[in-house]
């Protein structure tokens, strides 16, 4: 069963009158047979139409197990040393590299989705996310459109943090694990906002290089000054992040240490 993929012609998108690309199997028109605009980001099937997006829903408990390994057999972009690490595999030196898993990756490794994403500091959601002034009307979070373009650019890029370790510092609220101190950047209003004001560092309780995972129950948010008298034995610090990891490895072993080593 060997399906095909062309464009013709004569075969534009419905919505957008971009050309859309065929798919078509080889031996028989029994088959189902598609089109797909990549404009649109729409598939339909010829004698059915557009399909739904989402429609993961409709299909059986038997059947969804049965799809759901079969995509697990679609290959990694990269090899990790392990399912959950955030080692990877650097094919021109042969050597592992240290990079956050994007969180698709980590919802592949750990089969659980990442929350944190919309972080709001306000007490009083009332007020404007940027200046504390009073919303009026039907806003939500910004008291204008200005306001709302200083907050953008001020979390913009989460400000050189990757997407994983912001979500992180999202869930501590932006406050060091071991000292209570203040690492989320303050505006000229005196309102703190999620962005790093540089000191913000994640450390793994199980370190990367002692298998420790980018599962979230492995990770605390930490000053930088913090983090590096740990790592220097600094008692203080040692203590308090040991008292943590000690604690999270009660609930949490299995996810904090990479699952099967991927020889
Ligand atoms: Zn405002
Ligand atoms: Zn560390």
């Amino acid at each position: 069963m060997n399906y095909h993929r062309f464009k013709l012609p004569k075969a534009y998108c419905p919505n957008c009158s971009r050309k859309v690309e065929l798919l078509f199997s080889e031996e028989s028109a029994e088959l189902p047979q598609f089109y797909i605009c990549f404009k649109c980001k729409k598939v339909g099937q010829f004698g059915v139409g557009e399909l739904a997006t989402n429609d993961f829903l409709a299909f059986s408990t038997d059947r969804k197990q049965e799809i759901q390994e079969l995509v697990e057999e679609i290959p990694d972009k990269y090899v990790y040393k392990a399912n959950g690490s955030q080692l990877r595999l650097e094919e021109k030196t042969d050597t592992y590299k240290r990079r956050w898993l994007s969180l698709y990756e980590y919802e592949k490794a750990f089969g659980e989705t990442l929350g944190f994403e919309a972080i709001d500091f306000r007490e009083d959601n009332r007020l404007c996310k940027w200046c504390n002034h009073a919303l009026e009307g039907r806003r939500r979070s910004f008291c204008s459109d200005r306001c709302s373009r200083n907050y953008g650019k001020a979390t913009f890029f989460k400000r050189g943090m990757s997407t994983l370790p912001h979500r992180i510092a999202s869930r501590d609220r932006f406050y060091c694990r071991v000292t209570g101190e203040d690492l989320a950047v303050t505006n000229r209003f005196g309102v703190r906002i999620p962005a790093s004001d540089h000191q913000v560092e994640i450390h793994h309780l199980v370190f990367v290089s002692a298998g420790g995972s980018d599962h979230e129950s492995n990770l605390l948010t930490v000053s930088k000054q913090v983090h590096k008298d740990y790592h220097m034995g600094v008692a203080y610090a040692v203590n308090a992040i040991e008292e943590i990891k000690k604690q999270q490895l009660v609930h949490y072993q299995e996810k904090m240490y990479t699952a099967k080593e991927n020889s």
